[in-house]
């Protein structure tokens, strides 16, 4: 028996990966029309720069328009598709060497489609490349289309912005992303909870509903402050215990990097080249959301750990006997001071790498502090 029009699959929604932004997706669908030149898709991570680069690729690359069920949507989709560059950054920034490449690709001509997509990620962090993006973006051959993917807008990228029509993609709020995941089927305490560990971030919000630890690991987090008595003995274990927690949780993301791979591999070998182009810059954003990952999980949990404590000083504000009032020693003045170290460790997070050391060092402290 042959298919008929009822039994065939849905069509791919091209923008089906791009979650809670109808204002983007919108933009997108009718610049796919009558497309410019250079594009900035700006958001934090996680917010679907990158999924709707996709899907503007395959509507722009398709030769239907964006039909969805072609050869050339799944791969645009994919990623994979010959006329879809996705150009990484190989450093900390994006250096000389990837504006260099990025001039020799745009002069390129496509390999298969009418077009090609360029697309340039971490664009915020390209300070010392901007001059040389500019002048691309501001010369590009007729038949490559730029989509500039940035975090958020340094002043050294205004000029370069304003060359491109800006697709903003505003942080996910908690709901949006709850919601999303009942709707993937996550039951509503584990999406509320998993939403809050996300911070807006989809990928994030992604992992960790697909980690079966997760609600262990925020109880860890949570129990920290009637484990801690002080020692340094307890700290360190707890600490390494935290630690591998974390570890363990990188396991869907590392199943997501491998699948990823062998994606990219397989359409290399289906067109016939020998290695993996691309592969080092591959791997290198693999290593980078890695690192990222753990930042952020850490970062999350000490946010659970402070709860932890300003539930306790709640409680002992509204506990106190009046008798133990004016003698000395507010009530939960610990509990605050350990909110406080809390916070700051966390702040410095976000510029250094995270260390054993340093948390078993606050471990101890907090300990100290507790009794
Ligand atoms: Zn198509």
């Amino acid at each position: 028996m042959s298919p008929t029009e009822d039994t065939a699959p849905p069509v791919p929604e091209l923008f089906a990966g791009v979650v809670g932004q109808p204002a983007a997706v919108r933009a997108l669908r009718a610049a796919a029309r009558r497309p410019v030149h250079a594009y900035l898709f700006l958001g934090p991570p996680g917010s679907g720069g990158r999924p709707a680069a996709r899907g503007f690729a395959a509507a722009l690359l398709c030769p239907f328009g964006g039909c969805g069920r072609c050869d050339t949507c799944r791969r645009a989709l994919a990623g994979t598709h010959p006329d879809f560059v996705l150009l990484e950054r190989t450093g900390a920034s994006v250096g000389i060497d990837e504006a260099r490449r990025l001039v020799t690709l745009a002069q390129r001509k496509p390999f298969e489609a009418d077009r090609q997509i360029l697309v340039v990620a971490d664009v915020h962090l390209a300070l010392r490349s901007a001059p040389a993006l500019l002048k691309t973006v501001e010369e590009p051959p007729a038949s490559t289309v730029f989509i500039l993917l940035a975090d958020d807008l340094p002043p050294e990228l205004v000029t370069v912005a304003s060359r491109c029509v800006e697709v903003a993609f505003p942080p996910l709020s908690n709901e949006v992303v709850r919601d999303w995941l009942v709707g993937q089927g996550t039951d509503e305490l584990r999406a509320a909870l998993v939403a809050e560990g996300a911070a807006g971030n989809l990928d994030r919000a992604r992992l960790l509903a697909a980690d079966d630890r997760y609600l262990d690991r925020l109880e860890l987090w949570r129990s920290l402050p009637a484990t801690l008595d002080g020692t340094g003995a307890v700290a360190g274990q707890l600490a390494k215990t935290l630690f591998d927690s974390i570890d363990a949780a990188l396991a869907p993301l590392r199943a997501e990097h491998k699948a990823e791979l062998a994606a990219v591999a397989e359409e290399a070998e289906r067109m016939g080249e020998k290695g993996l182009p691309g592969k080092k810059a591959i791997t290198d954003r693999h290593s980078r959301e890695e690192r990222r990952f753990r930042t952020d999980e850490l970062i999350a949990g000490l946010a659970v750990l402070a709860r932890a404590y300003r539930d306790r000083l709640v409680g002992a504000a509204t506990a106190a006997p009046a008798a133990h009032r004016g003698i000395g020693t507010v009530p939960g003045r610990r509990d605050a001071e350990a909110v406080d170290r809390i916070t700051k460790t966390a702040a410095s997070l976000q510029r250094n790498p995270v260390e054993l050391l340093a948390l078993e060092g606050l471990l101890v402290r907090l300990g100290d502090d507790g009794e």
